[in-house]
């Protein structure tokens, strides 16, 4: 009733945005009430992402454009990009980001998964390095937003000057977006590269089970964490190691990895932030902090059974639901906020011959 009174404008767009957005509701409450999360807002037109989401409904994909149900044909900036055939598409997310119109398909593909034969290795992500690999290699931290900090200030300093809802002050925060967005990006690209180059290269992969949200209160470090990603490369480190047949390790955030000689396993009593290298009054190795922690992780990663998707033996038959994004840098760059679209079907023996 409401509905037919009130909300005639729901009877504009497909049925599924409103049905999607009150699971996104649920799903909010749900996370809300388990501790994952804080209280879900109220959404505003100025203030929320500009986002909604079709599902089970005829998306037509082809090569230079998409077609949408109520919307019509929406033509593509960048063509042949996403997956035409071959694909069951789900739903898609369409966004506004700056001005600019994202789409990303939510697809199941099958892929044949191999087992990773790499070496094993530990990762240690840092502020200064955004990752220390065990195997002495780095992947140093692009930083973009200490790179436009000061852009950004002139541009909000010339915001208060401009009259609201005037043109130049539409102008002004245009241009602030347009960073905002090179900003995602740059850190996007960075932490998909070295993922991808991870999950790939390397059979079981140890990583830091790292508090995040604890370190994020202190407010010195919150800006260069966001900066930094963590939860956001461990988050692509699990998916991808499916993809490509790795394993990761978390390791429980209690284990002294930082403190830990990795050459003869002494436990220092502490370890202060300003140390840039380790030295053992035991044994007298000397070695980079972060060197030291990528070593010991790798030596409890390379010992470990728990490994999240280790269990896979032999020829894996997997099937990914992913969404394709043609947002990404990468072309299997996946944006879901959650690893809840991605699931895995272990096909032991049957056809394939195996056990
Ligand atoms: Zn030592």
């Amino acid at each position: 009733m409401l509905k037919r009174t009130r909300l005639q404008w729901m009877y504009e767009v497909p049925k599924c945005v409103a049905q999607e957005a009150l699971r996104d509701l649920t799903r909010a409450s749900i996370r809300y009430r388990s501790g994952l999360s804080g209280r879900p807002v109220m959404k505003t037109k100025k203030r929320s992402s500009r986002a909604f989401r079709i599902t089970n409904d005829r998306i037509t994909v082809q090569n230079e454009r998409v077609r949408l149900s109520k919307i019509g044909f929406v033509k593509l900036k960048e063509k042949n990009y996403l997956p035409s055939r071959g694909v069951r598409i789900f739903g898609a997310t369409i966004s506004e980001r700056a001005g600019r119109w994202f789409i990303s398909l939510q697809v199941s593909t099958e892929i044949n998964v191999q087992i990773n034969t790499g070496p094993v290795v530990g990762v240690d992500l840092g502020i200064r390095r955004l990752a220390t690999l065990s195997d002495g290699t780095t992947v140093s931290n692009p930083r973009p937003f200490a790179r436009f900090e000061q852009k950004l200030r002139r541009l909000d300093r010339a915001l208060a000057r401009k009259k609201r809802g005037s043109k130049n002050y539409a102008d002004c925060r245009q241009r602030m977006s347009t960073i905002y967005l090179r900003i995602t990006n740059i850190r996007k690209d960075t932490v998909h590269k070295a993922t991808s180059r991870l999950a790939r290269t390397k059979s079981v992969i140890g990583v830091e089970d790292l508090p995040v949200r604890n370190m994020q209160k202190n407010r010195a470090l919150a800006k260069h964490i966001h900066d930094a990603a963590f939860g956001e490369f461990v988050r692509q480190l699990h998916y991808k190691t499916v993809w490509y047949g790795s394993a990761l390790v978390r390791i429980s955030r209690v284990f002294p990895s930082t403190k830990m000689c990795s050459r003869c396993g002494r436990v220092k009593r502490s370890m202060g932030l300003q140390e840039r290298s380790y030295e053992c009054g035991s044994c007298g190795l000397m070695i980079d902090r972060d060197l030291n922690a990528a070593i010991n992780i790798k030596n409890v990663a390379a010992g470990s059974t728990d490994t999240e998707n280790a269990r896979l033996t032999g020829e894996v038959h997997a099937i990914v639901q992913v969404p394709w994004s043609d947002a990404g840098t990468e072309r299997q760059a996946v944006t879901s906020a959650d690893g809840e679209q991605m699931y895995l079907r272990v096909n032991r023996g049957g056809n394939e011959g195996g056990e």
